[in-house]
């Protein structure tokens, strides 16, 4: 049995054997420069665009659409500041629209759009994690150059409604974007009519390495690259492609495809056995977002009278691997964004921790991260009533 039951894969997954195996050669032998005009360049151009046409498979797309990026991060940078700076080309005007729950790598970039002479409006969400649809239609008034809503989200797993939200900027004739970095291990693209316009995929979240993502792009007019230098990927994102991890993103999205639906199944069941338990073990905790949809691995949980950072020691103690929500936001004293944006009460959200079940997550996981969790609370309300009482 592994020392520690790892229910992070929000944050990181492992690297999938069958990923690991096919980026292999592309590190050895097949490693040529794939603009190069030669066999080496050849055969590693080769093994580029098959992962290309790979991905655009899983995300029902065209090859010509899919731009490797570094990550989720800069495919979000990608969209959301890229179509700011392209603006005006089909009548918008420079600003972004996003959620207030958005990732960090969008809310960043929506706000960098006013340092390069655009706005941002961010959307207020209700209670169940929906952006506000009438806020949205009064920036949609505003023609803005895109609006990005997370598909689902990374610290509550809150699903949106991205049929009606993409009719709704169809309708405007505003560019949509969503971030799909955490929905796309388990859900199918929506045959959204029209389709969503731009579309982030990370491919550390579904069992390939850090550093390769994509970001799906239906009309190459709609974006200004952001790097400069190249011609690779049409001049939309230049520089040498990372070969190995597309190769790798491929054939993890193609196997995620594959498995999909049972892999949904089980997973949810996992993990909705795992609220139970940790409901039943501290009756006044309680899970966010429980009644509305939510993809299947992600539990965000919070409990009274704690701190998110003494709960995540606690655990880890006891051999469990959560987190406090975004990694990329660990260590802040502040309440998470997305609950605060939920109208969840600073004093709970302030206990917040996220339990994310991947493929390799097991049975026994879950029974220790609910032996485990109770006593966390327990030690981390000790420690919050010596200081506090
Ligand atoms: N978007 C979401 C929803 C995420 O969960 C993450 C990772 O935390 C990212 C974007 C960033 O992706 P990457 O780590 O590949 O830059």
């Amino acid at each position: 049995m592994s020392t520690t039951a790892y229910l992070d894969h929000a944050a990181s997954t492992p690297v999938r054997p069958e990923a690991r195996d096919a980026m292999l050669p592309l590190l050895g032998e097949l490693h040529g420069n794939p603009s190069s005009a030669h066999a080496p360049g050849r055969a590693a151009r080769t093994a580029l665009e098959r992962a290309r046409r790979e991905v655009a498979a899983a995300v029902d797309a065209e090859p010509a659409q899919v731009f490797f990026t570094s990550g989720g991060t800069e495919a979000d940078n990608l969209a959301v500041l890229g179509a700011v700076l392209g603006a005006g080309r089909n009548g918008t005007a420079p600003i972004a629209v996003v959620g207030a729950s958005e990732h960090k790598a969008v809310l960043a970039s929506a706000h960098a759009a006013t340092r390069f002479g655009g706005g941002e409006i961010v959307l207020p969400v209700d209670a169940g994690g929906a952006v506000d649809v009438t806020a949205l239609r009064t920036a949609l008034a505003r023609r803005p150059a895109v609006v990005s809503v997370m598909w689902a989200n990374n610290e509550t797993g809150i699903l949106a409604d991205l049929a009606s939200i993409t009719l709704a900027c169809a309708e405007a004739g505003v560019p949509f974007h969503t971030d799909a970095v955490q929905a796309l291990r388990y859900l199918e693209v929506p045959a959204t009519v029209p389709p969503i316009d731009l579309l982030t995929i990370s491919g550390h979240k579904l069992g390939a390495p850090k550093g390769i993502g994509a970001l799906v792009v239906r009309s190459r007019a709609l974006l200004e690259p952001l790097l400069h230098g190249g011609s690779q990927q049409h001049g939309l994102r230049p520089g040498t492609e990372n070969v190995a991890g597309a190769v790798a993103l491929g054939v993890a999205m193609r196997l995620a495809t594959a498995e999909r639906a049972d892999e949904a199944r089980r997973v949810g069941a996992l993990r909705d056995a795992l609220e139970r338990r940790l409901l039943a073990a501290v009756p006044d905790a309680q899970v966010i977002g429980a009644g509305v949809p939510r993809v299947p691995h992600i539990s965000a949980v919070v409990a009274p009278g704690t701190e998110t950072s003494a709960l995540l020691m606690h655990l880890d103690r006891l051999g469990v691997a959560a987190s406090g929500g975004s990694a990329c936001t660990t260590g802040s004293p502040e309440p998470s964004h997305v609950l605060q944006a939920m109208g969840l009460p600073r004093a709970l959200a302030l206990g917040f921790v996220r339990f994310s079940l991947g493929r390799e997550s097991t049975e026994g996981d879950i029974t220790r991260a609910a032996a485990a969790y109770p006593e966390a609370v327990a030690r981390a309300r000790r420690t919050e009533g010596a200081l506090h009482g």
